[in-house]
């Protein structure tokens, strides 16, 4: 029994549109009766690789995985040229998820080779779209905590400066002030992800009217670790879940009445909805107990909009754990195919 009276879900999220449609081509290509494989999970997080699984859609690590003939989804973040040449010469069927912003990332770094720029790329090393993109630059230097800046940025006459879509935007103005004084002339390609952008802005949105924040996604997840740091600079405490199985002690909730739940762009919205509920259950008043389920549906519906929805396909639902509900979507938030692309705007 605790004392938190009330729930709310952070608006704007769910999957980005980059990762949702990957996994749309993905259903697709498995419906018209492909054998379809994803190059590397589509997103970590495991309830998604079920549900991927059930469709008899299979991860692979390799192409050599795939036998000739079959589909292979290149997912949302891209991969470097040639292993689209292989995945094309071994006569696969390449279903390109790459999401329209990290192909503009490719161009752009094309641009910057031709130009004869030395290329700064903000971004973790050896995270999938980095790889991708060094594909298109390699020479590029990767460089991504402060400390590393001033020992792996030359001096030099002609540099630009370009980012991983997922990096926060504070990071990449801070090293584009740290590279004006390296180069004579300085080419900065803004590449950071306005969903990003968004995302952080409606997490410390959320933040600053509730007592404690929980965070959803992947412990690794450079974007997720980024949502929790801001709820601490909104000054609201945080913690960071990969999902309801993380959240077994109550005592955290003892202090909060209005708890308010985020994720990163790998997460989907159900998996908010399924935490939600939990903390509602495990440390909510009597009344909120009982009404859980109802409460957390509630939180969904007015935080799902049509661009934070997690497919735009139709779909067997997986039930919300412990929620009883298998619905996908809260009544005024389906989805509409002509919206696949809302939340780039
Ligand atoms: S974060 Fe942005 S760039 Fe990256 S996959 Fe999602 S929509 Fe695309």
């Amino acid at each position: 029994m605790g004392i938190v009276e009330e729930v709310r879900i952070a608006k704007r999220t769910g999957f980005c549109y980059g990762v949702r449609e990957a996994i749309d081509k993905a259903k697709e290509a498995s419906a018209a009766g492909k054998a379809t494989h994803t190059l590397g999970q589509v997103v970590h997080n495991e309830g998604v690789v079920r549900d991927l699984q059930d469709l008899g859609i299979e991860t692979v690590e390799t192409l050599d995985d795939v036998d000739h003939g079959a589909a292979v989804v290149i997912r949302a973040h891209g991969v470097r040229p040639d292993v689209m040449e292989r995945a094309e010469s071994r006569g696969l069927e390449v279903i390109d998820g790459t999401c329209t912003w990290v192909i503009q990332e490719h161009r752009e770094l094309t641009k910057l080779v031709e130009e004869g720029y030395t290329i700064v790329l903000l971004g973790t090393p050896k995270h999938a779209e980095v790889v991708g993109m060094l594909g298109f630059a390699p020479d590029a230097i990767v460089v991504d905590e402060e400390e590393e800046w001033e020992a792996a940025i030359p001096r030099k006459k002609r540099m630009a400066l370009i980012s991983q879509s997922t990096q926060p935007p504070w990071k990449f103005e801070k090293l584009a002030a740290f590279m004006v004084g390296r180069a004579h002339e300085l080419k900065i390609v803004n590449t950071v992800c306005p969903v990003t952008i968004r995302r952080q802005q409606d997490t410390m949105e959320a933040a600053k009217d509730v007592d404690l924040m929980v965070v959803v996604g992947g412990r690794s997840s450079a974007n997720t670790k980024e949502l929790t740091r801001l709820c601490e600079i909104a000054g609201t405490p945080a913690i960071q879940v990969e999902g309801v199985r993380d959240l077994t002690d109550a005592e955290v909730f003892a202090e909060a009445r209005v708890v308010g739940v985020t994720g990163g762009t790998s997460t989907p919205i159900e998996d908010l909805r399924d935490v939600a509920q939990h903390i509602l259950k495990m440390a909510g008043t009597p009344d909120v107990q009982a009404r859980a389920s109802e409460l957390a549906g509630a939180a969904l519906a007015v935080a799902a909009t049509p661009a934070g929805r997690t497919t735009s396909l139709p779909t067997t639902a997986r039930p919300a754990s412990g929620a009883g509900s298998s619905d996908r979507w809260p009544a005024g938030a389906s989805p509409r195919s002509s919206e696949r692309h809302a939340s780039a705007s």
